[in-house]
């Protein structure tokens, strides 16, 4: 479905990233990973979800905390691919504080790689999507980008702001062949929600499937994490021809916790 198309995953190197990446190029998208840690491993796992169609994949190590950097890796997306035709930002960050201890460093950091990273991507690809007269922006939010939760007000502020974005880039993209929707997971259990398991665990000093179970009985009604494998199911149907008149949505895979 997605053959000669070309994704750029931010934040691809573990989880969800991971997760929409392979799914994408299951569909025959060349792909870009980004992301911190060991790569060609994660390079070989994609490149293995899209043998059967050939595709190309290749990485950029930009940190989405520098515009200049993020500059650096659309230029050599859009030089090795021709342009990106799916850009999916889902590089994140958490902290956990009230907000009178939040440290302002961590603030900062937080708004920058979770939010205004994704404006930096986005303003960046348009201009070659709307060219083409097709283009997917899938911005990965969270349940948090419509719902908050205490201590984590900045994260809460960034997936509120990233909402605010998409359907902002939806109004604007309304009459063209580029859609931007978000997607807003629940838990998922990837290393982010892994340190908040543990860190609940050695806290309350339980044990980490009793803070598993707590964490899920909390928030989420279903006692399941979404899966990086049904995101990326996801983020294929908003780039099927189905979803052509799919703009500006906040699509919740969360268990029912919004619903609450
Ligand atoms: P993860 O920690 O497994 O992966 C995060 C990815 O982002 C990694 O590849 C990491 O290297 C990369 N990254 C972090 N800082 C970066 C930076 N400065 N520059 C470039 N890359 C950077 O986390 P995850 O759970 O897969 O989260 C992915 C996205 O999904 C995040 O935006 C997160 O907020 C969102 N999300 C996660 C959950 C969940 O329960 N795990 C729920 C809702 C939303």
């Amino acid at each position: 479905m997605l053959k000669g198309k070309t994704a750029l995953v931010t934040g691809s190197t573990s989880g969800i990233g991971l997760g929409i990446a392979k799914a994408l190029a299951a569909q025959g998208a060349h792909v870009v990973l980004n992301g911190f840690g060991e790569y060609q491993e994660v390079m070989a796992s994609v490149r293995a979800a899209g043998a059967a169609h050939g595709i190309e994949v290749d990485y950029h190590g930009a940190d989405m905390s520098k515009p200049d950097e993020i500059a650096a890796m659309m230029a050599f997306a859009a030089q090795r691919f021709g342009r990106v035709d799916i850009l999916v930002n889902n590089a994140g960050i958490q902290h956990v504080a009230s907000v009178q201890d939040f440290p302002p460093e961590k603030w900062d950091a937080i708004l920058a790689i979770n939010l205004s990273s994704a404006f930096h991507t986005t303003r960046l690809a348009l201009p070659a999507m709307l060219e083409a007269g097709w283009g997917r922006i899938i911005n990965v939010a969270s349940v948090h980008g419509l719902v908050a939760s205490a201590q984590k007000s900045a994260y809460v502020a960034a997936k509120h702001g990233v909402v605010g974005l998409t359907k902002v880039t939806a109004l604007e993209t309304a009459t063209t062949g580029v859609t931007c929707n978000a997607i807003c997971p629940g838990w998922v259990l990837t290393p982010l929600v892994q340190k908040q398991v543990d860190a609940k665990a050695e806290q309350q000093g339980i044990s980490v499937e009793e803070a598993t179970r707590q964490l899920l009985g909390e928030k989420e009604p279903s006692m399941q994490f979404t899966t990086p494998e049904e995101l990326g199911a996801l983020a294929v149907f908003f780039c099927s021809p189905a979803a052509n008149n799919v703009r500006g949505v906040t699509w919740n895979m969360d268990g029912g916790w919004a619903a609450q």
